[in-house]
C-alpha cells in the first residue's frame, strides 16, 4: 500500500480492480471474492470495515462493485447512467456472467453526475469504457477506473464505446494531473504524460 496525498492505494488481487481510500470513502470495492485480502488491508491501516461510509463505484462492471456488499453500512455512489446496472439483477452492463458470480448488492444511494463532488474530489464523467464512467480529480490526482491506465485505457466491448471513449481520453489530456491512480495496474507519476500517450494510441489504432 502506499499513500499519495491523502489517498491510499490499494493494489488489486487476481481478478479485482485496485481500490483508494479518501478519508471514509472507498473507491472501487473489487470482486469481493477476495475479501480476507481487502479486510487484511483495511486492518493493517486500523480502518473497520464500518468505518467505510461511502462507496464510490467508477462504473458498473462486477470487477468494482462486486465487493460493494461487504461494506453493508457504507451508502453507495455511482453515476446515474451505471446506477441502473447495479439495481437490475443481472444486467450485462455488470459483466458478471464473464466472472461467473452474481452481483450481490444491488442498491444504490447517490447517483452521480458530472461535476459532482466526492469528498475533495471532483466527478468528471467519462464514458467510453461503460455510459456511466467516471473519474475522481482533485486538482492533482486523477483516479481514473477503466477509462485509462498507466499503459493503456479500458477496452469497449462490455458496454463501451469508440466515439464517447475518444471524447474522454480527450478531456483527460487536458488536464494537468500529477498521479495518475487507474483501476488497474500501477499507479503512476507524469499521469499527464501517460494520457497523452494513451490518448495518440487511441486515435492512431482505433
Ligand atoms: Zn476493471
Ligand atoms: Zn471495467
Amino acid at each position: 500500500m502506499e499513500k499519495i496525498n491523502d489517498v491510499i492505494c490499494i493494489e488489486s488481487l487476481n481478478m479485482d480492480s485496485n481500490s483508494y481510500i479518501i478519508d471514509n470513502i472507498l473507491v472501487d470495492t473489487g470482486t469481493g471474492l477476495n475479501s480476507d485480502y481487502l479486510y487484511s488491508k483495511l486492518n493493517d491501516l486500523k480502518i473497520k470495515k464500518d468505518d467505510i461510509e461511502m462507496i464510490v463505484n467508477t462504473h458498473s462492471h462486477y470487477d468494482h462493485t462486486g465487493g460493494n456488499y461487504l461494506f453493508p453500512n457504507a451508502k453507495i455512489a455511482i453515476h446515474e447512467l451505471d446506477a441502473l446496472a447495479i439495481e437490475h439483477k443481472n444486467d450485462p452492463l455488470t459483466a458478471s456472467t464473464i466472472f461467473h458470480h452474481d452481483l450481490k448488492r444491488h442498491d444504490v444511494d447517490l447517483k452521480l453526475r458530472d461535476g459532482d463532488t466526492v469528498g475533495s474530489f471532483k466527478v468528471i464523467h467519462t464514458p467510453g469504457h461503460t455510459p456511466g464512467g467516471i473519474s475522481l480529480w482533485d486538482g492533482e490526482i486523477l483516479i481514473s477506473g477503466d477509462t485509462v491506465f498507466a499503459d493503456g485505457f479500458g477496452r469497449l466491448d462490455i458496454g463501451g464505446n469508440h466515439d464517447d471513449m475518444e471524447k474522454s481520453l480527450n478531456k483527460l489530456r487536458k488536464l494537468d494531473v500529477k498521479y495518475l491512480l487507474p483501476g488497474h495496474g500501477f499507479w503512476v507519476d507524469n499521469g499527464k504524460e501517460h494520457i497523452e500517450a494513451n490518448y495518440n494510441l487511441f486515435i492512431n489504432n482505433f
